[in-house]
């Protein structure tokens, strides 16, 4: 029996297949371009002696023919990894905005979906395209399961006073503008994982948890429970990212409109699209920014400061939030991957028991692993995330929870 877990984006649609006894992956890939010249779907298969990755160049316009296009690579004879689509038991879907009404994994039905699509104005550009991935799957897949597991409900435990902004209260309660949070799944994983790590009980445990991919965030979470993230009714609020400013003024958008004439639109897309490290110079990937940094170049050396400035804001307030830090957890892209980026944030906090150990800091590893000295207070942890991996965990308790029943 297998579980398949699937992100379905406007123009993509990313799945894996997990054996449901043991949650090893079978195979991957992702199809882009849907809808677009030029699509194709890339997969990689892991059978027993060997792994295969092909590319295919095939005409997809819509998520329908996205997903029967997985299924037939799935089901291929030569090294497919079902022999009939019944095997798929279960389909965890990731799912960007639950709002205020899920907090934690739902079992798919009709009242979901009317659910998450109440919830589409929260997340105009996500919520749409994963309800399609669903949608499609209900229709190929009519026997699985389908679960749904959202980008928000772990943070669904953040107090009032964290998660309601300072502006006329009734823009809550009539109109649910509010602190949200995003990427919950990645750091509800890693603090697990961290648990694990350090052999001390989640409810045990203050962390700090610090998701460095395209999109940032950092996570306060105590006891097992996030209690404050960066991230707040959209993705645009807190950290530096790729190409997102995070937190700014936010009489910034009036100035725009008003002193430089920019349309709404034309504000949008330069918050989300154009700023951040892409803004700061002129590139969003952070390897190129930390060459051209390491070479010289005086912006990419701002872009880095101004990047790690601000995570470490974060550390601070998150520190004094939690009344003192059992661990901070680097993960992500970013965060896993560069040295520069967690040096520099962790940088002189001697004072608050945050010391790195800079040779530990350059080993890398695919693994979880320690980068503090023996004498820091506060573990420094780096600890690669797995989303699809944690999705179908979910998705595994969840058919567990009710295959009694079926
Ligand atoms: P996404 O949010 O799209 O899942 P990822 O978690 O894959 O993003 O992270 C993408 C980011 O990770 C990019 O900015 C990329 O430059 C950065 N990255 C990947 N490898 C490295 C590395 N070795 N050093 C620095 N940055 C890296």
């Amino acid at each position: 029996m297998k579980i398949l877990v699937l992100n379905s984006g406007s123009s993509s649609l990313k799945y894996e297949v997990f054996d449901l006894e043991n949650l090893n992956v079978l195979a991957r890939g992702i199809v882009e371009k849907i809808g677009e010249e030029g699509s194709f779907l890339r997969y990689r298969v892991n059978l027993a002696q060997r792994v295969i990755e092909e590319t295919k160049n095939l005409v997809i316009p819509d998520h329908d023919i996205a997903l029967k296009n997985v299924l037939n690579v799935l089901l291929d004879g030569k090294h497919g990894v079902i022999r009939d689509k019944s095997e798929v038991v279960a389909i965890g879907h990731r799912v960007v905005h639950g709002g205020e009404t899920f907090h934690s994994t739902a079992i798919i039905d009709g009242k979901v979906i009317d659910t998450i699509r109440e919830n589409i104005n929260l997340a105009p550009l996500h919520n749409p395209p994963n309800l399609k991935g669903i949608e499609v799957a209900r229709r190929i897949f009519t026997e699985a399961l389908q679960v749904a597991v959202f980008d928000t409900a772990f943070h669904h435990s953040i107090p009032r006073k964290a998660f309601i902004y300072a502006i006329p209260l009734e823009m809550y309660q009539k109109h649910k503008i509010r602190r949200y949070g995003f990427h919950g799944t990645s750091h509800a994983y890693v603090a697990e994982k961290t648990s694990e790590y350090m052999g001390k009980p989640l409810e045990d445990l203050s962390l700090i948890t610090v998701h460095l991919g395209n999109g940032a965030s950092m996570a306060a979470v105590k006891n097992g429970k996030c209690v404050d993230t960066s991230m707040g009714m959209t993705p645009l609020e807190g950290l530096v990212m790729g190409t997102r400013s995070g937190d700014i003024d936010p009489a910034l958008p009036f100035y725009m409109a008003g002193q430089l004439g920019m349309s709404y639109d034309a504000i949008e897309n330069l918050l989300n699209r154009e700023c951040g490290l892409r803004g700061l110079c002129g590139t969003n990937d952070m390897r190129a920014v930390v060459k051209m940094s390491k070479g010289g170049n005086e912006k990419a050396k701002l872009a880095l400061d101004i990047y790690c400035y601000r995570i470490k804001k974060y550390i601070g307030a998150y520190t004094a939030i939690l009344g003192g830090v059992d661990a901070i957890v680097f993960t992500a892209g970013i965060g896993e991957n560069s040295p520069d980026v967690r040096s520099l944030s962790c940088s002189d906090l001697g004072y608050l028991g945050i010391e790195i150990d800079e040779e530990k800091n350059i080993s890398s590893s695919g693994e979880i692993r320690e980068i503090s000295t023996a004498a820091s207070r506060v573990k420094i942890l780096v600890v690669p995330t797995n989303e699809e991996l944690k999705i179908a965990i979910e998705t595994k308790k969840a058919y567990a929870r009710i295959s009694g029943n079926r």
